[in-house]
């Protein structure tokens, strides 16, 4: 699919099929302003109808809007599979969630992504549909970016899905595209830890945000299978890496859930084993998931936990929720449409 190619890729695309060097500007110009094949002007019919195949095909197929401005987008596929992105808006602009994968096999008992479980993973090009489509939603095109901050935080586990998102990483950042910065792109995860140490090696100037919501590897693993993978001490220790190779501030994301993570003694744990890493904690109030037993906290405990970190000198701010009414809060993504329910 084009989409999945950079921009000399696309170059050497172009000249494989004969074609004169200026028909990938013009494919790079369509496929970065979100245009359907049929509303390119400058390509005549001939050449549209063999490069159709590989043309992308994904569009908005649904948008939702929600009291408080957030959009939610639902994204289809030619091949039926539909995932969900959020538009948030912030006073310095746009920023984007992106899903990474239909569906998610990493099983967190609080998240309604991964209930089916992985449908496929998305390519590069894919994830980056998203972005341009949205992009186009806003009256934005590829010469004039509307969005200006990504987080990788829909459905999916972005590591477990490696080479396609770091592709995408590229495709965003670069200057020929939509040119995003890449210290406005944050990448979260469960604690992938092989994952994150090849990270590092990537030399991005990315944020690490690490889903921890636990602060013994026995809490973590009631709620997160990974847990059972990869220790705390291990994501802490890939963090620290992370740190030295990037200077990135890592982010550590807590979602406080009921009698299972809120006590004082996590906030002392959460202290000793963030000693030395520079890092600050987003506590999440749980999103109730139909689906799922798990309670929330009240928000007025979020802050009071926040108090209660920062007394012990941990960084952490109460993270504000976007989107719940239209489904499109932390961990509320899925696919209701195809799932039926
Ligand atoms: N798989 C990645 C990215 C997707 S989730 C990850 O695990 O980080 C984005 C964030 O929302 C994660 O921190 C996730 O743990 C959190 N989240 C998931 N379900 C939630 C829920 N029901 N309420 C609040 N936060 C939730």
């Amino acid at each position: 699919m084009l989409a999945d190619l950079s921009y000399s890729e696309l170059q050497s695309f172009v000249k494989k099929m004969g074609l004169p060097a200026f028909r990938a500007d013009q494919l790079f110009d369509a496929i970065y302003s979100a245009k359907s094949i049929s509303e390119i002007s400058n390509l005549p019919k001939g050449l549209k109808s063999i490069i159709e195949e590989q043309y992308p095909k994904y569009e908005i197929f649904h948008m939702l809007k929600s009291k408080d401005g957030t959009m939610k987008f639902i994204i289809s596929y030619p091949d039926k599979a539909i995932v969900e992105c959020v538009l948030m808006k912030y006073k310095y602009g746009y920023s984007i969630c992106l899903s990474t994968q239909v569906g998610c096999r990493m099983g967190c008992k609080f998240c309604a992504s991964t209930i089916g479980g992985l449908a496929r993973n998305l390519t590069a090009g894919e994830i980056l549909g998203q972005l341009l489509l949205v992009n186009r939603h806003l009256g934005g095109s590829k010469k004039e970016r509307k969005i200006t901050n990504i987080v990788l935080m829909g459905s999916g586990e972005p590591l477990d899905n490696y080479d396609n998102v770091v592709k995408f990483i590229r495709l965003a950042s670069s200057a020929k595209g939509l040119n995003i910065s890449e210290r406005n792109l944050s990448l979260s995860t469960c604690g992938l830890v092989d994952k994150i140490y090849k990270l590092a090696q990537e030399e991005f100037n990315i944020t690490l945000t690490i889903s921890l919501h636990a602060s013994t590897d026995e809490e973590r693993a009631q709620i997160m299978p990974i847990a059972k993978r990869y220790s705390i001490k291990e994501i802490i220790d890939a963090c620290k890496n992370y740190y030295n190779k990037t200077k990135r501030k890592i982010y550590f994301e807590y979602t406080l859930i009921k009698d299972v993570n809120d006590s004082g003694e996590d906030v002392k744990r959460l202290r000793d084993l963030t000693k030395g890493l520079l890092c600050h904690f987003n506590i999440i109030v749980l999103n109730e998931v139909a689906q799922r037993p798990l309670k929330k906290t009240t928000r007025l405990f979020a802050y009071q936990f926040v108090d209660l970190l920062k007394k012990e000198g941990v960084s952490a701010t109460v993270r504000r929720t976007m989107g719940e009414d239209i489904e499109g809060a932390c961990g509320q993504l899925r696919n209701k449409i195809l799932a039926n329910s």
